[in-house]
């Protein structure tokens, strides 16, 4: 089978996926990602959200999207900062989330207590009003597909049993549409990989037709580059530590660094403009340190420290802050904050 199928089935099977089965967040999982590490994210993303729904002219029937919540840390942290910028609109602000695994939306209606929520399966299924959308780690969880560079060029990679019936990894027969070769794809060693995502393209696609349609704002932020170029970026990390990808399917998290460009290029194409900038700056931009301070304030000294840890971990340039990027897109006109204009490549 196709990287893509393999990736789909481990991570999202009905009965044997990573998503539906496991409890992959936190320190008992198997990775942390920023809205688990401090509750200063999911707080400065609201903050965002509040500005962008500003710069959009504050549209009155506006409705605040989360895609792929996990546990829904990020919804509930945003929640707060909203109500404290505006305690009766961030009551009466309709909220809805797009989730695949029924497991996780039970675990979201749990953490987010009693605050009404809705679910949806897919984005196209999202209310037809101004959308201000957040998705943070959901794009490197949508499969990819992969090519290398064979004596005929390139093919398909997919996955196939040895002769020890172990799984493995084949060239298979396809080749890559032409469009999705980076441009040094010609000049690559044999072995070389190329990855595409048709299906994170067909996302964007789907959330930058509805913002071009209904207005709004799209924050995505993800490892992954701002230029596309060749190489494997899949990855397995199972209990805080890089796996072989073949392993152990469905038990480990499979994702791959997200190519931000052939995102940009979709927001463009559907008449977007697109912001960018790496989750440090974003984070410094929107005032973490500020916030660490606020919080820290008048606690002991492990408190502070602790808080100081936190906010190192998601913006310095060793730990989250170079390696994640953040990607906004709006309509023409909208000046998003905490971003930079992004120009095409
Ligand atoms: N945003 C969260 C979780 C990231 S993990 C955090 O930062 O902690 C990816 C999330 O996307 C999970 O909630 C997973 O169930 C969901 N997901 C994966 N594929 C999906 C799909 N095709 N449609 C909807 N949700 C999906």
């Amino acid at each position: 089978m196709p990287v893509s199928e393999y990736m789909a089935l481990c991570l999202l099977d009905p009965t044997e996926g990573y998503y539906t089965r496991r409890e992959p967040f936190g320190a008992g999982g198997d990775f942390v990602t920023a809205p688990e590490v401090s509750q200063m994210f999911g707080e400065l993303v609201g903050v965002w959200l509040w500005l962008a729904w500003e710069a959009a002219g504050k549209p009155d029937d506006a409705v605040l999207v989360e895609v792929g919540p996990g546990r829904g840390t990020l919804m509930k942290d945003a929640l707060r900062a909203l109500a404290a910028l505006d305690r009766e609109w961030a009551a009466r602000l309709r909220a809805c989330l797009v989730e695949a695994s029924p497991r996780l939306r039970a675990v979201q209606r749990e953490t987010l207590g009693g605050r009404p929520v809705e679910w949806f399966d897919r984005i196209e299924d999202l209310p037809k009003a101004p959308l201000l959308l957040v998705a943070n780690e959901f794009m490197d969880a949508l499969p990819i597909r992969q090519y290398v560079k064979t004596a005929d060029g390139f093919r398909e990679r997919v996955v196939g049993l040895d002769e020890r019936n172990e799984l493995c990894f084949l060239a298979g027969l396809s080749e890559p549409d032409p469009a999705w070769l980076p441009p040094d794809a010609a000049d690559a060693a044999l072995g070389a990989i190329v990855e595409a995502a048709p299906a994170r393209e067909a996302a964007m696609a789907a959330l930058c037709e509805r913002i071009g349609a209904t207005g709004g704002a799209a924050l995505l932020i993800d490892y992954g580059h701002l230029r596309s170029g060749l190489g494997d970026t899949l990855q397995a990390v199972r209990a805080h530590r890089f796996a072989p990808v073949l392993e152990a399917p469905g038990h480990a998290d499979l994702t791959s660094h997200v190519d931000f460009a052939s995102l940009a290029a979709v927001a463009r194409s559907a008449g977007l403009s697109t912001f960018a900038a790496t989750q440090g700056e974003f984070l410094l931009g929107l005032g973490l340190l500020e916030r660490a301070g606020a919080i820290g304030r008048g606690k002991d000294a492990d408190t502070q420290a602790r808080i100081r840890g936190e906010a190192e971990r998601l913006a310095g340039p060793d730990a989250m802050g170079s390696l994640f990027k953040v990607l906004g897109v709006a309509r023409p006109g909208v000046a998003l904050p905490a971003l930079a204009p992004l120009r095409s490549a």
